[in-house]
């Protein structure tokens, strides 16, 4: 294996273990820059990712490296000057040795947000999705005279945003000239924040109000956003009276999204609402099947039964598991049998739930912000400690939903109202401070992990 091929089985791997959008954060622009028999260097573009991978990945990035090849015994991260070589690589100058693995948010259209991956043709119908996609297909057909608003719901993984997505390509490709605009719901509401501290509402609306395709995704983030879902009322009129065409999922009805203004609620369920389900067993091996056609590569049957039988709720996971033996066969040139197989996803399908408590709560988030626990659990009004004392109290009610009396106590037996003031200033907070709130995501991603 050289390094390229090496860091691609790497990453490969790395990519089940993360969410895709802390891969492509992380892992983009990322290569082996020098290998010597027991060291690897790993050339990243910037210290920021850097610093990430040493403090948060490198276990991670350790133990695969070292699975795949046991000389390794150290890896360190430098900052490279690789970034322009990976456009040039983008652009096919250089035809790499190896499919470059994808990072699908770099394919991305900047002005619809459609990634060209998600179409109607690598869309697997079956009993659990047909009313979903039957909806879907006649949109596309007929926008904004059909369905209007077109509502999927269903739980994660089970292709809401591949659906949403393969109608505006679908679009696009049959009206070339209708703006669309794909928007997963949280980017949308930081949209109006912003515009609404600039002051610059109407400009906002009115960008919206020039779209033919609005597809909305996630709406059940809407939760409790009033300013949000007012601004959205009024675009979502202006657009419907006009016959443009909108879109949207959530991974509930509108009936279970909690803090929904009920005239956006009655909206939502005003057109047609199309649920999808679990994907029966027959489906599951279907999607495996043509996943691993996608790529070239084929399995036995009892590999794609076993794999088919052991997840059941989830198509990502589904592909993420066959993802997992594609790596295996192309970096080792070997088909795996079922025993080999069973192994490789040993992790994948048997993987714990995860769980945390409140002794790692307060542990991650001193660490996060370089304070010591003892700081945050003592009376220090400096703001630099009052901050992150507030944000971990406010995640031992989120995650953990530990009562205010609790959380007091835990702080050095603080009164409950203080705890609750605490809470409700980073929750209002994070409304408008896209920093914070990244910060409190990222911090909570520790929390999770092992
Ligand atoms: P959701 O938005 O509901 O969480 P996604 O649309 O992101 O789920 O789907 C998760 C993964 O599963 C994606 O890679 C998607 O392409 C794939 N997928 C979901 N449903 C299907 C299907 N019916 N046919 C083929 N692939 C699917
Ligand atoms: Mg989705």
């Amino acid at each position: 294996m050289n390094s390229e091929e090496l860091w691609q089985a790497v990453l490969a791997q790395i990519q089940l273990n993360i969410s895709p959008a802390n891969f492509a954060t992380w892992f983009k622009d990322t290569k082996i820059d020098n290998r010597e028999k027991e060291k690897v260097v790993i050339s990243v573009p910037n210290s920021f990712a850097k610093e990430w991978l040493e403090n948060k990945y490198h276990k991670l990035i350790f133990k695969i490296l070292h699975s795949l090849d046991e000389e390794i015994k150290e890896v360190k991260y430098e900052i490279g000057k690789n970034s322009l070589k990976v456009k040039e690589k983008n652009s096919n100058c250089f035809p790499p040795l190896i499919e470059q693995l994808e990072f699908p948010e770099l394919k991305v259209d900047r002005e619809t947000n459609l990634n060209p991956r998600y179409t109607f043709e690598n869309f697997i119908v079956g009993p659990f999705n047909e009313l979903a996609q039957a909806a879907a297909w006649a949109v596309s057909k007929n926008p904004g005279f059909v369905y209007n608003p077109l509502f999927v719901y269903g739980g994660v993984g089970l292709g809401k945003t591949h659906l949403l997505q393969a109608i505006g390509n679908e679009i696009a490709k049959n009206f070339p000239k209708k703006k669309i605009k794909y928007l997963p719901c949280e980017k949308f509401t930081s949209g109006i924040i912003t515009s609404i501290r600039n002051h610059d509402v109407e400009n906002f609306k009115s960008k919206y109000q020039a779209i033919d395709v609005l597809i909305i995704d996630d709406v059940q983030f809407l939760t409790g956003k009033e300013k949000t879902q007012e601004e959205f009322f009024h675009i979502f009129n202006s657009l419907y009276e006009r016959n443009k065409q909108i879109v949207l999922s959530s991974d509930r009805p509108p009936k279970a999204i909690p803090a929904l203004a009920e005239r956006l609620r009655s909206r939502f369920e005003g057109g047609m609402m199309a649920d999808i389900s679990l994907p029966d067993f027959e489906t599951r091996v279907a999607i495996l099947k043509a996943k691993a056609q996608e790529k070239g590569i084929s399995f036995s049957e009892e590999i794609y039964s076993y794999i088919a039988k052991e997840i059941q709720k989830n198509i990502r996971e589904l592909e993420g598991a066959l993802n997992q033996l594609v790596a295996f066969q192309k970096f080792k040139n070997q088909t795996p049998d079922l025993e080999t197989a069973k192994n490789l996803l040993k992790k994948i399908i048997t993987q714990p739930p995860k769980i945390t408590n409140p002794k790692k709560i307060i542990q991650v988030t001193a660490e996060f912000y370089d304070l010591k626990e003892r700081e945050l659990k003592e009376s220090s009004r400096k703001k630099e400690v009052v901050k992150p004392r507030q944000v971990a109290m406010y995640l031992l009610r989120e995650v953990l939903k530990c009562s205010y009396p609790y959380i007091g106590q835990r702080f050095g037996g603080k009164d409950h109202t203080t705890v609750i003031h605490a809470c409700e200033k980073i929750k209002k907070e994070i409304e408008n401070d896209e920093n914070l709130k990244e910060e409190i995501n990222l911090i909570r991603e520790r929390v999770m992990s092992d």
